[in-house]
């Protein structure tokens, strides 16, 4: 595992980073300013968003704003997710009401379901051409049929289906095998082009965007409150900084080393030859609590799948602590080969066919399966650990689960969004709008209305609370994978 992992300089090709948008390689032409006010680190999701709500609370000129990007516009996680925006208001509020209680588990679930709309209306108001559909998502229980009861008032909008309705789920799903099914508004996008468009209004209104970019180092200036932000091309002062950087946050802020991990997943577009069977919602597809896939419809017919976590979770070296995005999880490649076929009532003739795979870097406190054997993970980590010359305990790369908003506990002025272990679609919208509340007015992190158990703190991020380490200690002895 890297300790400074900076992104690796190019990524390999996504179906959404096909047709790159103008922007790409954009670089303002002041370059590198020696002061700013505001500086966000990173283009995906996370900064085009924080940039959008910096330039609609205030007055384009009232602040100066750079944004330093490391590689291309969008290159990160965002320009290679499956463009699902799906509120978990089901296992993840399960979860949280079981850990932090039905307030918290209410208070995240409405914030998930807000974003969604949220973001609706954005491209709405904004005109922003990014395919935007607002839908449902059909989540499916396909190995075991769990009813988690919630308590949850966000989960009275989920219609769910389950054991005797077992024809009318197969009827609502179209999934072969379905045991239970959920229903509940969810939306798809091309994120790239959704991003792309913020960028290109932010930049019309004289925001100085740099591509091409890294953030080498951050640190205190020593003669004012302000901070230093290193580059190949420059340096700047900044008075603000606000962190967008997602998997690599570790490498200019060290206190989130094994807090937030990169960790990669993998996507892969399906074409069909001839007009496909109609795919009306977007879909996830649960083979048991560790394995998913997650699938949305396009436009243009093709169908954007991720997941195949079965066939690369168990190798360690293969996705975790890994930032390469240029190199494929090949025991991933040929998964989605007859996925429609196996999983798809009406799709057996359809010739759908593998036209993409891609992988990407997610920052996610490392989900070990539960189901990987004690032994794979001693053979796999003590390596890495090696040569991150730290002991088995930094398997702390188990953090809480939680994406990590606000300011960085110790280093005034600056501001983290970050964590979103995979879910970031559903969360960051709304998770930069709070941030930039707090930015412009120095409100507190709870007038930011922002979902409290998402709080940066120094308790977090000193806890002792080790996620892989529990798994560790209860993993069965025979995996299921
Ligand atoms: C394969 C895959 C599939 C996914 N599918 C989904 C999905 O369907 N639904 C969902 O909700 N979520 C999904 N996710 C997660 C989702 O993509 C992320 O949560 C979200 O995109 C995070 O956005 P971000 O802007 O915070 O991070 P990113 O998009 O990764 O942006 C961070 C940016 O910071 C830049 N950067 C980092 N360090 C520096 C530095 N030192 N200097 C300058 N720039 C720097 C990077 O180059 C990068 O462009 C998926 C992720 C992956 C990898």
């Amino acid at each position: 595992m890297t300790s400074k992992p900076f992104p690796h300089p190019k990524g390999g090709p996504s179906f959404w980073r096909s047709a790159p948008g103008e922007l790409d390689n954009y670089r303002s032409p002041e370059g590198i300013p020696p002061q700013i006010d505001i500086a966000i680190i990173g283009s995906g999701f996370s900064g085009g968003s924080l940039v959008t709500h910096l330039l609609n609370s205030m007055a384009a000129d009232e602040k100066s704003i750079l944004v330093l990007e490391a590689r291309e516009l969008c290159s990160g996680a965002t320009g290679r997710n499956g463009g699902h925006l799906k509120p978990d208001v089901y296992n993840m509020a399960s979860y949280l009401a079981s850990k932090h209680g039905i307030d918290a588990a209410t208070e995240v679930a409405d914030f998930e379901l807000d974003n969604v709309r949220a973001v609706e209306e954005y491209v709405r108001n904004s005109g922003a051409d990014c395919d935007f559909f607002l839908t449902r998502a059909v989540d499916v229980q396909l190995g075991y049929d769990r009813l988690i009861d919630a308590s949850v008032e966000s989960t009275k909008s989920v219609f769910y289906l389950h054991g005797k309705d077992a024809e009318m789920i197969f009827k609502i799903s179209g999934i072969k095998g379905a045991k239970g099914a959920f229903s509940y508004t969810a939306g798809h996008v091309w994120p790239y082009k959704m991003i792309h468009h913020m960028f290109s209004r932010a930049i019309a209104k004289g925001v100085n965007v740099q591509t091409n970019t890294p953030v080498l180092s951050i640190s205190q200036s020593q003669e004012d409150d302000r901070w230093v932000l290193k580059t190949k091309r420059g340096t700047v002062l900044a008075k603000q900084v606000l962190m967008a950087t997602k998997a690599y946050t570790a490498a200019l802020l060290p206190e989130y080393h094994n807090k937030i991990i990169p960790s990669r997943a993998v996507c892969s577009r399906i074409v069909t030859p001839s007009s496909p069977p109609l795919l009306p919602n977007t879909y996830a597809i649960r083979f048991n609590d560790w394995d998913f896939d997650y699938l949305i419809p396009r436009p243009d017919g093709s169908i954007v799948v991720g997941g195949a976590r079965r066939t690369y979770l168990k190798r360690l070296e293969d996705w975790y602590g890994n930032v390469n995005d240029e190199d494929l999880i090949k025991r991933a490649k040929h998964y989605f080969d007859g996925y429609m076929q196996r999983h798809f009532r009406g799709w057996e003739n359809s010739s759908a066919r593998t036209d993409q795979v891609w992988t990407g870097s997610e920052s996610s406190p490392a989900l070990l399966p539960k189901t990987t054997r004690k032994k794979d993970i001693v053979h796999f980590i003590e390596p890495l650990n090696k040569t991150a010359n730290n002991s088995l305990l930094v398997m702390g790369y188990s953090s809480d689960r939680l994406p990590r908003l606000g300011r960085v506990p110790g280093r005034d002025n600056i501001f983290i969004m970050g964590g979103f272990t995979g879910h970031g679609m559903s969360q960051v919208f709304l998770a930069a709008k709070g941030i930039v509340q707090m930015v412009l007015t120095s409100c507190s992190y709870a007038d930011s209305k922002l979902p409290s158990v998402f709080e940066e703190t120094s308790e977090r991020l000193s806890s002792p609370e080790n996620f892989v380490m529990d798994l560790f200690n209860n993993l069965p002895s025979e995996p299921r994978l």
